[in-house]
């Protein structure tokens, strides 16, 4: 159904005007790979970022056209710029993308528009130029503010260079969020608080998010790790006490703690696409490895760069598109999902039809990760915020098994 995208997405998108619409824009570009990720694609090349935005304006005028008038009809929540590295972009590349973007789709001032990138390379040009094309709400994955950390884990900007670019974001009134990864090698809990504290007491941020490393197999910390060169990364126990060290000091710091993985220090950060993003809500995608979805039909623009620059050059979509089948328990998925927003589980009686679910519900309490049920759910205790993937993941595997006996 690729080629009929102007067939069918403007009466889907037309039907569902009154829910929220969300932009998705990928940069599939960096300097250089960080010896975490999984996710590095393409490297950061003179000239790239011209190139890249005419086609990044191109998918946004072609599929706003195949949209038609139903544009117009739905007001867009969210945009995010994600990567890759957009920050890698030029100032007035990435500022052509922003201003056409708000040309063809309805965004007001209320929507928040995120560009995600690092420090490296993200000059006060680049924030200026955003900020005055409509950017609101810059995220940086820091990892660490630990100079000697991050350069193990390939990232070169020191912490003199953090606390400057990330001072100059607040003062061109971004609302700034950062990434924080505890777990990594040769990190400890001292040095977990001590990012925490340089962050709330030097820089201005509005927001933070803690992630446990992830060792994917294959990544260049992975292959340092079995080869000896690098030291092993934090165990389970030890991240558990990262995990509530650095939540006693953001707690110090006043900052509340939003949903299991994130914390703010004012409600002008609201987090909108991270939240939706999770959910089954619409996301329209740009961009080569750009993947979103209007209602149950899922979207996934080329991920090979010449692929898709072919595609954009030759007047089609650049994208796949594949009916999904309604998930058997999404609306309980999605009712997690919400409530999670708010450190909560759903209420027992919208759990799935399980024997089991009453016995899991109350291991989970004796155990500390969940408090007393409330009338519209069950509160996550901060031990239950650090186990909460796991616990999604059980819940997830409940979910699956009550569907499959009810078949
Ligand atoms: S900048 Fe981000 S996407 Fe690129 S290699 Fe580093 S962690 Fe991965």
């Amino acid at each position: 159904m690729d080629d009929s995208f102007a067939d069918w997405a403007p009466e889907v998108n037309w039907q569902r005007r009154k829910q929220p619409l969300n932009l998705y824009l990928h940069t599939p570009f960096c300097h250089h790979r960080c010896a975490f990720c999984p996710f590095f694609q393409n490297t950061t090349k003179p000239g790239f970022s011209a190139r890249y935005a005419d086609h990044l304006i191109c998918d946004l005028e072609r599929k706003a056209r195949w949209l038609g008038p139903t544009v117009a009809a739905r007001r867009v929540s969210s945009v995010f710029f994600g990567g890759g590295t957009p920050s890698d972009m030029d100032a007035a590349d990435l500022a052509r993308v922003i201003c056409k973007l708000r040309d063809l789709y309805p965004i007001d001032d209320d929507t928040e528009i995120t560009v995600e990138g690092r420090i490296w390379g993200f000059t006060r040009d680049k924030a200026e130029a955003w900020r005055e094309a409509g950017a609101n709400r810059i995220s940086i994955g820091l990892q660490s503010t630990n100079t000697k950390i991050r350069r193990s884990m390939g990232r070169l900007a020191d912490r003199g260079q953090i606390r400057e670019t990330l001072q100059n974001f607040v003062a061109l009134g971004y609302v700034t969020i950062v990434d924080l990864i505890y777990g990594l090698p040769r990190q400890d809990v001292a040095s977990v608080v001590e990012d925490v504290r340089f962050l709330a007491e030097e820089t201005g941020i509005d927001g933070l998010d803690l992630y446990a490393l992830k060792q994917f197999p294959g990544s260049p910390l992975a292959k340092a790790v079995e080869q000896g060169r690098m030291a092993a990364p934090a165990d389970t126990h030890l991240r558990a006490e990262m995990f509530t060290a650095a939540a006693a000091e953001l707690a110090r710091h006043g900052f509340e703690h939003f949903t299991p993985q994130h914390w703010r220090r004012s409600e002008r950060e609201r987090s909108i696409y991270n939240q939706l993003a999770k959910t089954s809500a619409d996301i329209l995608p740009f961009g080569s490895s750009a993947g979103g979805r209007l209602s149950n039909v899922t979207i996934s623009c080329h991920r090979l760069l010449d692929d898709y620059e072919t595609a954009m050059d030759d007047g089609s979509l650049g994208a796949r598109c594949t009916i999904q089948e309604p998930k058997p328990g999404q609306d309980f998925t999605d009712a997690v999902m919400s409530s999670i927003q708010r450190r909560m589980l759903p209420p027992l009686s919208e759990w799935p039809a399980h024997e089991d679910s009453s016995a899991i519900a109350e291991n989970w309490r004796v155990a500390g990760l969940i408090g007393e049920p409330q009338a519209d759910g069950i509160p996550l205790t901060q031990a239950g915020c650090f186990w909460f993937p796991r616990l999604q993941q059980l819940l997830a595997m409940l979910t699956a098994q009550s569907v499959g006996r009810a078949a």
